[in-house]
């Protein structure tokens, strides 16, 4: 299955090396959303969506004031996910089935670009969307994401499978095994990694479970302002934490086989686009 790299979405928060990890500090960081288009025997197949063609053109409709202050989105329609699927050549309305990480702002936008796919998500991440508990849950959710009613398929875990020693969800509705759900919790409330059988072996989209490729080295580490931010971001930090040791084991084991990234970092991506 031929698989495509998209970055839909470009952020320049402040903070240089202390937020991307690359030398300088005195520049604006450089980060990416970092979206799969699979082209599988059940259609199209996007992993995330980034931003979406609204987030791009009317901001201030979708994405809360501060979380643009903060990061300094690249407001390029060009980006989002369905501009990118024409450009390959594609029509968006092949784009069957969407599969996500998370249902944060900067995952979602895109949804109702591909109103008619088919929106695999993890039951507890559905319900902390649609009934956010905290201001910040509030905040990181977009109720206008989802206000054309996507056709959400909803996984719950608990089945006893296991892809690469992780707990995992197999069997998501017309897609073949070469899918599956993992959840990460931490980060949200029902964050996942998503697996992705591609012509050059699996690939893990990490989502948000680690922000730098540092952080999955045998011995980790983390940009310091990343790393404020992550555990600020996160709603179960301790729950974060032990998933991101449970991924670098995965990585000791199984590091011939699996190819994992971050959603958000443009090192990462450049190492698959090249
Ligand atoms: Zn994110």
């Amino acid at each position: 299955m031929r698989v495509h790299h998209l970055d839909c979405g470009s952020m320049h928060p402040a903070g240089g090396g202390f937020v991307d990890g690359s030398p300088g500090r005195l520049r604006f960081a450089h980060m990416v959303c970092h979206v799969l288009l699979a082209e599988s025997d059940d259609g199209l197949v996007l992993v995330d969506t980034g931003f979406g063609v609204r987030d791009l053109t009317t901001p201030k409709e979708t994405l809360p004031g501060p979380f643009v202050a903060l990061v300094r989105p690249v407001f390029d329609v060009a980006q989002a996910a369905v501009r990118q699927v024409k450009a390959l050549g594609y029509d968006p309305a092949d784009v069957r089935h969407i599969l996500l990480t998370h249902l944060d702002l900067d995952h979602a936008g895109g949804l109702a670009d591909f109103p008619d796919a088919r929106v695999h998500v993890y039951g507890p991440e559905l319900r902390a969307a649609l009934s956010p508990a905290t201001g910040g849950e509030r905040q990181r959710y977009r109720k206008a994401h989802w206000a054309h009613g996507p056709k959400w398929e909803v996984h719950e875990g608990g089945g006893g499978d296991r892809w690469m020693g992780l707990e995992a969800v197999r069997g998501l509705t017309g897609l073949s095994d070469d899918f599956r759900l993992v959840p990460l919790e931490g980060h949200t409330r029902g964050h996942c990694g998503i697996a992705v059988r591609s012509d050059e072996g699996w690939l893990l989209h990490a989502g948000d479970s680690y922000f730098n490729k540092a952080e999955m080295a045998p011995s980790p580490s983390c940009p310091p302002g990343l790393g404020v931010f992550q555990t600020l971001m996160a709603v179960e930090n301790k729950a974060r934490k032990a998933n991101q040791e449970r991924l670098r084991a995965m990585l000791r084991d199984h590091r011939a086989e699996v190819r994992t990234f971050s959603a958000h970092d443009a090192v990462e991506l450049a190492e698959f686009t090249r």
